[in-house]
């Protein structure tokens, strides 16, 4: 069986599958082998009993507190507990099945759901939110006791098969025993997808229904570079993908050679790749893929598992080693871009996230977790060449808002006599279109410009870029979004401000073509891809870039545009190689 997906890191993996559905919290679905069934039983039954106790332990204490009646709501919960058609149930698939306690009573919880849906009784339709409360009391019981499946604890060397992963699930994970990412939702931008990039683990995503079709322990191929899954192969397909996987090797291994090298077209425009980075650790792979800085790192990953904002101190630690690591070159560090629930634990979410009550939108309701951040940040500064850049900007009230409280942190910092970098660079995130589109208004209060494609794409072709079913209508060469560009270098170039690029766009050579053709001279992607591009850009001219990115512009369709784009590097390509004398 062939699943096809969106491959948005490259390379091929095999592996035994691991295969977690998510909802509230991840639910593992594991295969286990014959003698550990009886333990898995034993692991439900102590899950029960702990549930069970819990509840009369609740409606003891209503029934003291606010009289017999109310406590009776509880009766209905403590019986599902008992009632055969979950309990019985559950065991059996355990037994018959070989699977874990929580992926039983997943199944079996879907068949009730089922059966409840049937009723016409108001009541006892009701009783379906009960079931998911015992339901979910259950699963948190097994996940507290020993033996509980885990993110940070993986059961050996995995392919990962999830339907979704959050940022924070992706910081609890073990990486160390992920061989690839099979994921059914995301796209080309999912942050999940970028993370795999970063750590050069194959990933496909957008697989859709990859966690129904993949049976927990089979065997699967994960093909980043061609966005495909492929179940149980065959021996010869296996052997195939081995002798792929090798010629995957040496050509990786071809383009590691070009780490020392500059990227300098072949008539001398330079042009700085830099690294997007979420977590410190990677600051060393983007020096080993010859990233001349970091151009994006997206503080908030630091947030981790627990969601807790690192204290002041903690921050500068980090962000000073990311400078020592990175050295001559500059670090950027993008000001938390968050939801609400991460400043606000446990108030209202967005119906509409993305477009919600986010990053900057949440400095008035909540300004601490900022303060300290460019707290840290200024006093960091002292160490390297530090910039810091906001994100989710919509216009010039947004960032006077964030200059202020930047003013006001300096001012603090002066009154307790702490050294700070004055002239800490500040850029902004051009992502929304309404920022690109008043560029000229907001460059004289910053020091750069770094534009963030990824959501730039997303807000100006209204498509999320999450969602796989729309993955097709993402594209980073809709006319719309060259134009958009195109003004944005225009506004830079006329203000004589600092311009960079830092969507996953610059990653894809046909892109990265366009982009140095409209001016563009620094972009940043996952580290893995800048060697690729680097050999595009040192195979062209600018001149010819820039020729090719007009033509481009009057073109109707991205698809018109992409085959222009990439029939130049064909054409490119098939010129003589340039010699190393050429430039050096
Ligand atoms: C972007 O939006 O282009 C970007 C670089 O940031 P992120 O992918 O983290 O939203
Ligand atoms: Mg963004």
């Amino acid at each position: 069986m062939e699943l096809a997906g969106t491959g948005v890191s490259p390379g091929i993996a095999v592996g035994r599958a691991l295969v977690i559905e998510r909802e509230a919290v991840a639910v593992f679905r594991l295969l286990l082998a014959p003698e550990q069934v009886e333990g898995e039983v034993q692991r439900l039954t102590r899950a029960v009993q702990a549930s069970r106790e819990q509840l009369q332990a609740i409606k003891d204490r209503l029934s003291r507190e606010v009289g017999v009646p109310h406590a009776y709501i509880f009766d209905a919960q403590l019986l599902m507990l008992e009632d055969p058609l979950l309990w019985d149930k559950s065991v059996a698939v355990i037994r018959e099945e070989h699977v874990n306690a929580e992926w039983a009573l997943r199944g079996v919880s879907e068949q009730l759901h089922a059966l409840f849906d049937e009723f016409t009784d108001a009541y006892l339709k009701e009783r379906s939110t009960d079931l998911d409360d015992v339901l979910g009391r259950i699963l948190l019981n097994l996940a507290g006791a020993p033996g509980a499946p885990s993110l940070s604890r993986l059961p050996g060397e995995v392919v990962l098969v999830a339907s979704d992963l959050t940022p924070s699930e992706a910081a609890a994970l073990q990486w160390d025993q992920v061989l690839a990412l099979a994921i059914d939702a995301g796209s080309r931008t999912y942050h999940t997808a970028l993370l795999a990039r970063s750590l050069g683990i194959p990933a496909v995503v957008g697989l859709k229904d990859a966690t129904l079709r993949i049976p927990p322990g089979a065997l699967v191929v994960v093909d980043g570079t061609r966005g495909h899954v492929v179940v149980e192969p065959s021996q010869p397909a296996l052997v195939e993908y081995r002798e792929t996987q090798e010629r995957d090797r040496v050509e990786e291994q071809r383009l590691q050679e070009t780490r020392g090298l500059p990227c300098v077209t072949r008539d001398g425009a330079r042009v700085a790749l830099q690294a997007n980075v979420e977590f410190p650790a990677e600051a060393a792979t983007a020096v080993l893929y010859g990233a001349t800085g970091i151009g994006l790192f997206r503080s908030e990953y630091l947030l981790g598992r627990t969601r807790a904002f690192p204290a002041e101190e903690q921050q500068i630690d980090v962000y000073r080693r990311l400078l020592e690591q990175m050295r001559p070159h500059p670090v950027t560090v993008r000001t938390w871009d968050v939801d609400a629930q991460d400043v606000l634990p446990g108030g209202p979410s967005s119906r509409n996230p993305a477009l919600g009550e986010r990053a900057l939108r949440l400095l008035r309701r909540s300004p601490e977790p900022f303060r300290t951040q460019l707290r840290a940040l200024l006093r960091a500064g002292l160490h390297g060449p530090l910039r810091v850049v906001f994100p989710f900007v919509a216009g010039v009230a947004d960032l006077e808002a964030a200059l202020e409280l930047v003013e006001d942190v300096k001012a603090e910092l002066r009154r307790e006599g702490v050294a700070f970098a004055g002239d800490l660079p500040i850029g902004l995130n051009l992502e929304i279109p309404s920022a690109a589109w008043s560029a000229d208004l907001l460059a004289p209060s910053v020091d750069f410009f770094s534009v963030g494609t990824n959501d730039l794409i997303q807000y100006l072709l209204a498509v999320d870029r999450v969602d796989p079913r729309v993955a097709g209508l993402y594209q980073p060469l809709h006319p719309a979004v060259l134009r958009t560009l195109q003004r944005i270098v225009e506004v830079a170039e006329r203000e004589q401000l600092p311009l960079s690029l830092c969507g996953e766009m610059a990653a894809e050579p046909a892109s990265a073509l366009f982009l140095l053709g409209i001016g563009f001279r620094e972009l940043s992607m996952s580290p893995s891809f800048i060697p690729r591009v680097k050999e595009t850009l040192r195979g062209v001219r600018a001149e010819q870039a820039r020729q090719v990115a007009l033509s481009c512009l009057s073109l109707r369709t991205a698809a018109e545009v992409e085959e222009r784009l990439r029939r130049e590097l064909q054409e490119a390509a098939r010129a003589a190689p340039v010699s190393e004398g050429e430039r050096a």
